[in-house]
């Protein structure tokens, strides 16, 4: 595995939308390399989330740790949004040092593709939701600044 560089706002390639993945590329050692590698780096920027497109990849491949562990969603696509909304400080490693309140909604269920091309369904609540909508959001070139509604900074501890 390896950290890659993450691509810092602003710059034109965080704002270009996310291409699908083929089914049949999945088990490429290309796909699983850039999962493992968007694993490493996530981790080690001491993120909770990372789109491939913040290493500049323009595939639709997101990282998110649900709690307990770093899954990887390829293809995903928001099936449900509750109506129900909450406000939520983000962050984002593309923008380092800045947050925000975002309004997102709170609840919401993901439809994609695990890392071994198998259909999975993600129900987040709470954090998880928001960190689903951050990071979908990136594969369409949407940042969170784009939906701030006060910032925050320093953030609140
Ligand atoms: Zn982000």
């Amino acid at each position: 595995m390896t950290n890659r560089p993450v691509l810092k706002n602003p710059n034109e390639t965080l704002r270009k939308p996310s291409k699908k993945v083929a089914l049949e590329d999945i088990p490429s050692a290309r796909i699983q390399t850039l999962i493992d590698d968007l694993i490493e780096t996530m981790k080690i920027e001491n993120g909770i989330g990372i789109a491939a497109v913040q290493i500049g990849i323009h595939e639709q491949i997101i990282i998110v740790d649900d709690g307990h562990e770093s899954v990887a969603l390829i293809n995903p696509h928001i099936t449900f949004r509750s109506p129900t909304m909450i406000d939520f400080e983000e962050g984002c490693l593309s923008i380092p040092g800045v947050y925000g309140i975002v309004q997102r909604h709170k609840q919401i269920e993901v439809e994609a593709l695990d890392r071994r091309g198998n259909p999975v369904l993600i129900k987040g609540e709470g954090l998880l939701s928001v960190v689903l909508q951050h990071e979908t959001d990136h594969l369409e070139g949407i940042l969170f600044i784009d939906k701030v509604v006060r910032y925050t900074n320093p953030p609140r501890l």
